[in-house]
């Protein structure tokens, strides 16, 4: 921050007042910065796995892959970390791709209702066997919004994989969905572990997670919401969470409505 004073002074000399102005020469600082902290973040995350599975092949190499009780849990080890290095550099990917504007929406005119609805049921198929009930508050009625097939699913996937990574066995999933003014409003509720207040700021942020081990054993790549929030973004619409510690989540996102197929 750069500051230049000014002293105000009457016409008989008396001094009575002082100007400051702070100018930001900070800016691109803070840019390189943001850009240092990503690749350290990047580097960080794809080291961590890469050193598990490192040593976890020297074991099989060292003997252990002929013990027929320790070998498979090593090797399934390797598999996981590399699968979680897989979804994170398509998170990468995709987030760089959006930041470069190197991407173009399909935009369509999408009934939102039962575009949700649809997501909601593949997850209820998926999610069979973790107890989690679903419940849709979705109005039966037509909204339409203008935006991204892909894209809106990626947004929807994201929360509810949160959603059911966070949810306690037999918690409830509730997804609501209503029309206000000029936009949709859909929301996912959990009733999971939530998120303590003084971290809710942070969660959209590339890279944050409350509690990082333990998120990393349930698979996060800190991404998803950032990924979630460029995507609600680039539709012209927001995204916010409330949180309960230790009783419940709420993602919510506000969609714009395309007027012109509500006429139709
Ligand atoms: P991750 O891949 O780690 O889940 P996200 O960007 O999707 O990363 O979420 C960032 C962090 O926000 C998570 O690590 C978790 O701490 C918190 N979070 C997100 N959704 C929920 C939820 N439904 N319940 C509790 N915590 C959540």
């Amino acid at each position: 921050l750069e500051a230049h004073f000014s002293v105000i002074e009457k016409e008989n000399g008396e001094q009575n007042g002082l100007i400051a102005v702070l100018h930001d020469v900070t800016e691109q600082e803070k840019i390189e910065e943001e850009r240092r902290e990503f690749v350290a973040n990047v580097s960080h995350e794809l080291r961590t796995p890469l050193t598990s599975m490192k040593s976890y092949l020297e074991a099989l190499a060292d003997g252990a892959i002929e013990d027929p009780e320790v070998a498979p849990r090593f090797i399934h080890v390797t598999q996981t970390e590399t699968e979680r290095m897989i979804r994170l550099v398509n998170d990468l990917l995709q987030l760089s791709k959006m930041d470069s504007k190197d991407y173009h929406m399909n935009f369509a005119s999408i009934n939102l209702p039962q575009f949700v609805d649809q997501i909601m049921e593949r997850f209820e198929m998926s999610t069979k066997n973790e107890s989690i009930t679903f419940k849709h508050k979705i109005p039966d009625r037509d909204m339409f919004v203008y935006g991204d097939r892909d894209k809106l699913t990626q947004l929807m996937d994201n929360i509810l994989s949160n959603a059911v990574k966070y949810s306690p066995e037999g918690g409830t999933i509730t997804c609501a969905l209503k029309a206000e003014k000029d936009r949709v409003l859909v929301s996912i509720k959990d009733e999971g572990v939530g998120i303590p207040k003084e971290n809710i700021p942070f969660v959209f942020d590339r890279f944050y997670r409350v509690d990082k081990a333990r998120t990393r054993n349930l698979g996060g790549t800190g991404l998803g919401l950032a990924i979630a929030k460029e995507i609600v973004t680039a539709h012209g619409g927001s995204i916010w969470v409330s949180s309960d510690w230790g009783k419940g989540t709420t993602i919510s996102f506000a969609l714009p409505l395309d007027e012109e197929a509500e006429q139709l």
